[in-house]
């Protein structure tokens, strides 16, 4: 891979698996775009990830909105250089059974998930295919298999999968590979909210969640970026239109 090749970006990366996922990939020597809601945020962690050394700048953006992105790839080009990696993380919940979801609930996780990826993907495939090269990463989830209290969380994350597949029968040809990563549970403070809904302290949480699991732990960020920074390795170019589960056991 030709150092103009090497730039990533990573959504909803302030914090938890995404903050995992680019300090990885500057540890794997890509020089990152850490885009998060909040500028600030985005910039405390593009800090923090590149204490070590490497390059990595914060970027704020709402995925959800079109002109918001184009603007955050935009700027991502100009400062670090043509993007060919992207790691669409973004993500939030909004559960509840479906005779007490909102539409507004419904919606909002459609379009973090759905409608965010959509956007990055569609403006960064043009950088892409000028290169003829990429790698997008989508984070999909166990719940796409259904979770109770999770229709609109699960029909996203079903949807990324689909979403995945073509476009790595549409890119392939132009040296690029879609893959989704669906983790079972993750230690984050996605999760820590969760424990908060039920009423449950979150280490008693996530000890119950482990006895649930094979390996008998419950999985952290690095487990994800690990995942990442393989799928987005240039050997990896043979790999395309998978969901790989991370969960720390079979799923299907
Ligand atoms: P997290 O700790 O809640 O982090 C999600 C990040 O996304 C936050 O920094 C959040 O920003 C940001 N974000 C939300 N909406 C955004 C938007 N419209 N534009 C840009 N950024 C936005 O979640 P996580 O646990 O790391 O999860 C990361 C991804 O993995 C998500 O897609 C999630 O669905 C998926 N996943 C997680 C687990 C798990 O067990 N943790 C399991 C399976 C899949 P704010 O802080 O400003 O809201």
């Amino acid at each position: 891979m030709s150092e103009e090749t090497r730039v990533a970006i990573v959504t909803g990366a302030a914090r938890g698996i995404g903050a995992g996922v680019a300090e990885r990939l500057v540890q794997d020597g890509f020089k990152v775009a850490v885009i998060d809601l909040d500028e600030a945020a985005s910039q405390a962690t593009a800090e923090q990830i590149t204490a070590g050394g490497g390059t990595a700048i914060g970027v704020g953006a709402d995925v959800s909105d079109e002109a918001s992105v184009q603007a955050a790839v935009d700027r991502v080009a100009a400062e670090l250089g043509a993007p060919t990696v992207l790691i669409n993380n973004a993500g939030v919940l909004r559960d509840n059974l479906l005779f007490k979801m909102s539409v507004e609930d419904w919606d909002t996780v459609m379009n973090v998930h759905l409608r965010g990826s959509f956007l990055m993907a569609r403006a960064v495939q043009k950088h892409m295919v000028d290169a003829k090269y990429g790698r997008i990463v989508n984070l999909s989830s166990t719940s796409a298999l259904g979770n109770r209290g999770q229709a609109n969380y699960s029909a996203a994350k079903a949807g990324l999968q689909g979403f995945t597949k073509t476009l790595a029968i549409e890119l392939g040809k132009y040296g690029v590979t879609a893959n989704a990563i669906a983790p079972g549970f993750i230690a984050t403070d996605m999760t820590a909210a969760t424990a908060a809904r039920v009423g449950m302290d979150f280490e008693e949480f996530k000890k119950a969640a482990a006895t649930q699991i094979p390996v008998a732990r419950v999985g952290t960020p690095a487990d994800i970026a690990h995942t990442a920074s393989f799928l987005v390795s240039e050997g990896a170019g043979f790999v395309s239109g998978q969901v790989i589960y991370v969960a720390g056991g079979p799923k299907d």
